[in-house]
């Protein structure tokens, strides 16, 4: 990346909140502008919500469209990447929307659309905890559990773009159902989700008052936060319960580690936020325990750094890229 390159959009759209990051050097996010993610009547209302969190996030660093270089935009996935269209993500009531193609239209510069888990994972390779490694794998248990690859330095992307489905690996054939329609995936034993789902029968049981008083039975209030307040109460079913989730993620680390020969593994999201060293330190421990002894014994496992601003910076980086690719080819725009 040049560097008197100028700056470049990052814009984080997630299911409840989307994030606008001005990002300089490639690495530095200079200025934030943060709008909710609304329920929408019309897919233009998106784009238009999109549009005005971008203005906010210039107004904010004092320039105008025409200062930066590419907006680069993570999307919740499935995302078709050659084209910048959404394809059906849950939540935000949109399908098949050519997002990059009608943001570019209204802002003028050009638009690149990335899945969320990928540009969170290349933020964190670019400025954050996977700096100065050449082969990534990334973890990132939520409400699902993503996964994505860095090797040989890039995001590796599969024939149409849908690699990384690490969550989507089998490792309890027969086992519980999960949200793709299989049974027993690493995401339906190892996600936040998976966890919730078990806290409410822990709950119904009065084995965790804390979850009880937080959330109740209810699974969409059970964020990272109720877990580790549970935990900090000392609550023994919860301790259990969570260890369990993360011997599972440690698991399909060990299965990334055999397959991908990485130098280290990258977990990120809420929860590994919020229940910090504890649950990384299983889910470690497990993977040490799965993997085969010679390949990882070296890798190093890291908890995710850059939060919110992970996939701001990653999503500008890969329009950085893409920009600088398309002009080394000397290809349209
Ligand atoms: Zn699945």
């Amino acid at each position: 990346m040049a560097g008197n390159m100028k700056p470049v959009l990052g814009f984080d759209l997630g299911g409840t909140k989307m994030l606008c990051g001005l990002v300089e050097n490639g690495r530095t996010v200079t200025a934030r502008y943060k709008k909710k993610t609304k329920e929408i009547d019309k897919p233009e209302d998106l784009v238009d919500r999109m549009v005005s969190c971008v203005e906010g996030c210039l107004k904010e660093a004092g320039i105008r469209a025409k200062d930066v270089a590419a907006l680069g935009v993570a999307a919740p996935g499935p995302v078709d990447l050659k084209t910048g269209t959404l394809l059906n993500p849950p939540n935000l009531g949109v399908q098949e929307l050519p997002l990059a193609k009608l943001l570019s239209r209204k802002l003028g510069v050009p638009v690149v659309l990335e899945n969320d888990v990928n540009a969170g994972l290349y933020g964190e390779f670019v400025a954050g905890a996977a700096q100065g490694f050449s082969h990534v794998v990334g973890l990132f248990p939520g409400t699902g559990l993503g996964g994505g690859m860095i090797l040989n330095g890039e995001l590796y992307y599969g024939v149409s773009g849908a690699a990384g489905e690490i969550g989507h690996m089998t490792v309890q054939p027969g086992g519980r159902l999960c949200g793709c329609g299989n049974r027993g995936c690493l995401e339906a034993l190892a996600s936040r989700g998976a966890m919730a789902r078990e806290a409410a029968v822990l709950v119904a049981a009065g084995k965790s008052p804390t979850i009880a008083k937080l959330a109740g039975t209810d699974i969409s209030k059970m964020k990272s936060s109720v877990f580790a307040d549970a935990i900090d109460a000392g609550e023994e079913a919860v301790i259990e319960l969570v260890n369990n989730a993360a011997w599972w993620l440690g698991l399909g680390m060990a299965s990334c580690v055999n397959i991908f020969n990485p130098e280290a593994i990258v977990i990120g999201g809420g929860l590994v936020e919020k229940l910090g060293k504890s649950y990384v330190k299983v889910a470690e421990a497990s993977m040490r325990e799965h993997a085969m002894a010679a390949i990882v014994k070296k890798v190093k496992v890291i908890a995710a750094g850059l939060a919110d601003d992970a996939a701001v910076i990653g999503a500008a980086a890969v329009a950085a890229k893409n920009l600088a690719l398309n002009a080394a080819s000397g290809s349209r725009e």
